[in-house]
């Protein structure tokens, strides 16, 4: 951990120079790395030294330095990167549980992270239990003695559910349960999930981070205990390593991510307000406005409303769908984070795996669309908004 702040870990944790000194860091384009002798290889292969390598499954130069940054970032003691996002949400949750154990979920989430928990670790023996994320009781009554991991997103995709992380951890560690938060859509800008309680917090890199919508990408963070000892081996030997080059790009764009992520927060908060009262939307969901169930909560943990807002339309999905084939300036596109102004019909689309039933629960609507806003003019968003919406 550096004495510098976030804004300046941001620009400069974890950079490693080459014998040329170069300024911006190198992208290490290499699988393997060489051996002056077999009994260094052979040592190698014992314990590995700080800047040592053997195998870009295991570690790379440039991976580790986008680790280190996003580690200095996010005030975690150590990470590892993943090939996307859900390599990072598959190898936290299947490298800490064995059949047999406990597992206690929000049940608002991205649908990937939900055919995990329902699909893929219940076939492996894994008992997994779904709550009410913004219910403390059920939280309570769910997390048991035998509990192996609590997890949620911290903000929810795409009803921006805002979880109390302080209460949700005081409970999963009263039971020795590891906390562990997806925090995507808090971002490594306004996440101070760690300090909160969660044990470890992971990223899709493809979202704000790269924020230039170019590579998938994901990362891990926690104790360098669970890092190496927990995490490494299952990552490892299972092959779900960044790859060098979208490291680079992560580092790049992290470089930038206070900057981006504030002006598109800043916006966002302007959208939200002056959609509020449009009769074409029957409900604006933003944790920066104070009609959100959580809004205190959202300000208090995160100090900001975030770079995403929900909204459902009138007029169902086929007002959605209108809606979204008007707009000519934003995108229809199911990625999120970007500099581009982006739009989704979660229902059909992200979330389109789910039952009628489990998008009711989760306040999936048919006329549901998610917004994440972008870098451009906030005028010209929300003129573009405001015209599309005439065709509802
Ligand atoms: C996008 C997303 C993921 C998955 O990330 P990928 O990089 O697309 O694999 C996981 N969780 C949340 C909340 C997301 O928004």
């Amino acid at each position: 951990m550096t004495k510098w702040s976030k804004r300046t870990n941001q620009i400069h944790a974890g950079t490693r120079r080459s014998q040329y000194g170069e300024v911006s860091e190198a992208i290490f384009l290499t699988q393997g790395f060489v051996y002056d002798t077999a009994e260094q290889a052979e040592a190698r292969f014992v314990a590995l030294g700080e800047d040592e390598f053997i195998y870009a499954r295991y570690g790379n130069p440039t991976v580790r330095m986008f680790e280190e940054r996003i580690a200095a970032l996010e005030g975690a003691e150590d990470a590892f990167a993943t090939a996307s996002g859900m390599a990072a949400v598959n190898a936290a949750l299947m490298s800490i549980c064995r059949a047999g154990d406990h597992v206690v979920s929000s049940r608002a989430l991205f649908g990937s992270c939900l055919y995990i928990l329902e699909e893929i670790m219940v076939r492996y023996g894994v008992e997994v239990t779904f709550v009410d994320g913004n219910n403390l009781d059920e939280w309570a009554a769910a997390i048991r003695p035998d509990t192996k991991v609590v997890f949620c997103e911290s903000v929810s995709n795409p009803t921006l559910d805002v979880i109390d992380l302080k209460s949700v951890a005081d409970l999963a560690h009263k039971a020795d349960a590891l906390f562990v938060v997806d925090n995507v859509f808090a971002t490594p800008v306004f996440s101070r999930a760690i300090e909160h309680g969660a044990d470890v917090v992971i990223y899709s890199t493809t979202k704000h981070i790269d924020g230039q919508g170019r590579c998938l990408g994901g990362v891990v963070l926690g104790t360098q205990d669970f890092i190496r000892k927990t995490l490494e081996p299952y990552l490892k030997h299972t092959g779900g390593a960044m790859s060098p080059f979208n490291a680079w790009v992560m580092l790049k764009g992290i470089e930038t991510i206070d900057l981006r992520v504030r002006a598109q927060a800043d916006t966002a908060a302007t959208l939200a307000t002056a959609l509020q009262d449009n009769p074409k939307i029957a409900n604006v969901i933003y944790p920066g406005l104070s009609s959100h169930p959580q809004h205190d909560l959202a300000m208090q943990m995160t100090g900001s409303g975030g770079t995403m807002i929900a909204f459902d339309i009138a007029g169902g999905q086929e007002g959605a769908f209108r809606f979204l084939n008007a707009l000519e300036l934003i995108t229809i596109t199911n990625n999120l984070g970007d500099s581009k102004t982006l739009i989704t019909h979660p229902g059909t689309t992200t979330h389109s795996r789910l039952s009628d039933e489990q998008k009711a629960t989760n306040g999936i609507t048919p006329g549901l669309v998610r917004l994440s806003v972008g870098l451009e003019d906030p005028a010209d968003i929300l003129a573009d908004v405001e015209n599309a919406l005439k065709n509802v």
